[in-house]
């Protein structure tokens, strides 16, 4: 018979994904490094005491992140859910144990922009409720005053949360420090999601009370989560996850002994080089792609500041050719997947974090195929000389909208009959 190994790694290899999209929790997270599952092996047959392993990853964390303590957490979303607790439960073992019941004498508001009411699989706002909180929108969809932060801090606020990601609204919100003035001028503790972040000090160092990061993102650790802060809350956020709601959420010996190792090699690890290597990357698909008919090719830097550089592929064709272009690099075998959370903008993104050997070579190829055979099912509008987003004119020159083009077109839906009853009303109003 094959033995283990054989059996797990065919399948694997079988159903193996290009992945062009950056850690993504639906592609597995992270391709852990060999030294940090070779630390998890090590860890696995023992027992050990798990309060002593979880000291022992606060020291790691304080290191590195420059907070006074920290812990390990499921992932950086539990990590979300126990800091929330942490700040409206503290270490009070009624509450603790109550949870996510509060009493009703609690200060149980967590605060949060609009703007960063996002989802990464799931919304931030069910992990602030998970935590026994409920959530206080501040500011609009697309601005945030300081008078709005300010007035929304009550008695009853027992936490704000701040995110970072390039999910958030990118302008308009408040920035991190004066978002933390406002906050620490009323007494009310901080708490950044940076799950996806590269920089584990800046949050801490400009004030955070705690900071979270996902163990499985650029770390590239085991799936977990790093809860990093002041020493009495990381102490509650401990309590709420060991014996309160996060027990829901256990993390387990490996992941702890995992995410030291990945913290311990990241302070080894040659950032820039490792820059430079993907950035190579990218420069060899756009070189790849420059001459390619229908397609525009252009670099673009990561929204939050993380040393990324990603490629934007905007097809000709709007944003239909961009969904279907993206579709047909995610059919066959591998499947390749890409940032296609814009599609509906006309673009996709390829991020070159996540790719291994000969994944540049694939990606090329797949994608002059896709784009080949959408040529010839279909004759889609060159960008040309004005550009991939170019609207439609008129033949006297004046501008026309192209409903190719425009996202609110995108996927226009067959009125359902009830609302071309709707629609018909005014007339079947007339009549009588
Ligand atoms: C990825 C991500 C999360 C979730 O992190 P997990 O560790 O996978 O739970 C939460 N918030 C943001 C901003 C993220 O990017």
């Amino acid at each position: 018979m094959e033995s283990q190994e054989q059996y797990l790694r065919n399948w694997l290899d079988a159903h193996r994904v290009v992945n062009a999209s950056g850690t993504m929790t639906s592609l597995g997270a992270s391709s852990v490094s060999p030294e940090v599952a070779a630390a998890v092996e090590v860890a696995l047959p023992y027992f050990i005491d798990m309060h002593e392993l979880q000291a022992f990853a606060s020291t790691w964390i304080a290191r590195l992140t420059g907070a006074e303590a920290g812990c390990v957490s499921a992932s950086a979303a539990a990590g979300i859910a126990v800091s929330v607790a942490a700040c409206v439960a503290g270490s009070d073992m009624s509450v603790v144990e109550a949870l996510p019941d509060l009493p009703a004498e609690r200060r149980k508001q967590v605060v949060l922009q609009k703007g960063h009411e996002v989802d990464f699989g799931a919304s931030i706002s069910q992990m602030i409720r998970l935590g026994g909180a409920s959530v206080r929108e501040v500011g609009t969809a697309i601005g945030c005053q300081p008078h709005h932060l300010e007035g929304a801090l009550t008695r009853d606020t027992a936490a704000a949360l701040f995110v970072v990601s390039h999910h958030t609204v990118q302008s308009g919100m408040l920035g991190f420090r004066d978002f933390v003035k406002i906050c620490h001028a009323k007494g009310v503790p901080v708490i950044v999601d940076a799950a996806s972040e590269y920089d584990l000090r800046i949050f801490i160092n400009q004030g955070a009370d705690i900071a979270l990061y996902s163990a499985h993102k650029f770390l590239g650790g085991p799936t977990a989560g790093i809860v990093a802060g002041k020493k009495e809350l990381v102490r509650s956020c401990y309590i709420n996850q060991s014996v309160g709601i996060g027990r829901a959420m256990k993390v387990g010996k490996e992941s702890i002994v995992g995410t030291i190792a990945a913290l311990r090699r990241w302070q080894s690890v040659d950032h820039k080089g490792l820059h430079r290597e993907e950035y190579a990357k990218v420069c060899a698909i756009r070189d790849a792609l420059a001459a390619e008919e229908g397609i525009h090719v252009e670099e673009v830097p990561d929204p939050t500041g993380n040393p990324i550089t990603r490629l934007r592929i905007t097809p000709s064709g709007g944003p239909e050719a961009a969904a279907q272009l993206a579709s047909l690099l995610g059919q066959g075998r591998p499947r390749i997947v890409v940032r296609g959370h814009h599609v509906d903008l006309g673009f996709f993104e390829l991020d070159p974090c996540n790719l291994m050997d000969g994944d540049v070579g694939v990606i090329v190829g797949r994608l002059r195929e896709a784009a080949a055979s959408m040529r010839a099912g279909k004759k889609t509008s060159t960008a040309g000389s004005l550009g991939p987003r170019k609207s439609g004119y008129y033949d006297d020159g004046v501008p026309a909208v192209d409903p190719l083009i425009v996202p609110w077109e995108f996927e226009t839906p067959v009125p359902s009959a009830r609302e071309s009853e709707l629609l018909d009303w005014p007339d079947r109003y007339n009549d009588k």
